[in-house]
């Protein structure tokens, strides 16, 4: 892929305190951006500066909501950048679009245009621990129109902020909700794909269980209402009688990539995974007698996130006298180790750049 290079005039001050970066509050000095029509398909690569992009007020996006996105994140180890197995958001996103009737962007440009412009940018990637640089891969509809039908043009582009902990409270138990009113996605709709509109749909009940204490919601499945689904913007594990239970990947659920790499890591260590249907009501019932060894969600922002507590129906239970179990504990150091290139890499996913 031929790609323009247009350098910003003045280079932002880099932020000096690694310690305090958020999630998302500083972006770096240039992004990527490309464009797909119908009769050229995907053209025009361009590193550009950071900056905002003129956009007609009958986008479709901004009417119908054909926006996808990823994430992933890069590390720098020494001289080394490292990302973390960047063809499984290539191919999580060719899979989104497909369900949104979207172009779809090939593996190879998608895995380039990371690269490019995280090598470009590389002097942004922090270093302390617990920090990475997030890359956020984004498409959307950009055809004039307000009929109703797959858009006619698209752009895809790249950005990346560095960041740090994406919770305050770094790897300690977080408090849960759990929402029996709202409901994120259902099958046969778009939970499987990472999709703006599902966030749009599940803010509210994000703020829910924000304003009533917690930090993060726990959704159940949306037609029986008892099943559970993901935790936030994450997937989730339990740990059960010795055994860890996941939800199925059946459409509802986001197929994530941590999860992914948690099952495999898991299994390894000789642990019995089982994706299997989880009944809330049991699940309450195992925290109670201790059955439920240890809870956590599974996601590139946090890695992994202790659960130490779960609130369903005004019934809230500790999960693990609200510590860290050790499970819990050990895949967040095996698989952040990996990331950072500080263990070894049996499995050949992360990719030196
Ligand atoms: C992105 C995402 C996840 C986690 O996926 P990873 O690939 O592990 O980052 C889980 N649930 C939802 C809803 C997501 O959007």
């Amino acid at each position: 892929m031929n790609i323009k290079i247009t350098k910003a005039e003045t280079l932002k001050a880099k932020p000096a305190d690694e310690e305090n970066l958020g999630f998302g509050k500083y972006y770096t000095d240039h992004m990527f951006m490309m464009d797909w029509s119908v009769d050229e398909g995907w053209h025009n690569a361009q590193i550009i500066p950071y900056g905002p992009i003129p956009m007609d007020p009958a986008s479709m996006v901004l009417h119908y909501a054909q926006e996808t996105f990823e994430g992933l994140k890069a590390y720098r180890n020494g001289d080394d950048i490292l990302i973390f197995r960047p063809e499984m958001n290539a191919l999580r996103m060719q899979k989104s679009n497909e369900r949104l009737c979207m172009a779809e962007v090939p593996e190879e440009i998608f895995v380039e245009a990371v690269e490019e412009l995280v090598r470009y940018e590389k002097d942004w990637i922090p270093t302390s621990e617990g920090t990475s640089l997030y890359i956020r891969p984004f498409c959307f509809a950009t055809e004039a129109a307000v009929g109703v039908h797959p858009a006619t043009s698209y752009k895809f582009m790249v950005i990346l902020s560095p960041v740090g902990q994406y919770y305050p409270e770094g790897v300690n138990p977080v408090k849960i909700f759990v929402e029996d009113e709202y409901v994120r996605a259902v099958v046969g709709g778009t939970g499987f794909a990472k999709c703006g509109g599902n966030y749009a749909a599940s803010i509210i009940g994000q703020v829910k269980a924000q304003d009533a204490g917690y930090t993060q919601v726990l959704w159940l499945d949306g037609v029986h209402r008892k099943y559970v689904e993901e935790v936030g913007t994450m997937n989730v594990m339990f740990v059960v009688d010795g055994e860890i239970l996941t939800p199925p990947l059946e459409g509802s659920v986001l197929p994530g990539i941590t999860r992914d790499s948690c099952i495999r890591i898991l299994r390894d260590w000789g642990y019995t995974v089982k994706e299997t249907h989880i009944d809330i009501n049991d699940l309450m019932e195992w925290t109670k007698t201790g059955k439920l060894q240890e809870a956590f969600g599974t996601g590139t922002a946090a890695v992994i996130s202790p659960i130490g507590e779960l609130n369903y129906k005004g019934n809230e239970q500790i999960i693990n006298n609200f510590k860290t179990g050790p499970i819990t504990h050990k895949l967040y150091e095996t698989l952040t180790g990996i990331q950072w290139g500080n263990l070894e890499d049996p499995y050949g996913w992360v990719r030196k750049i």
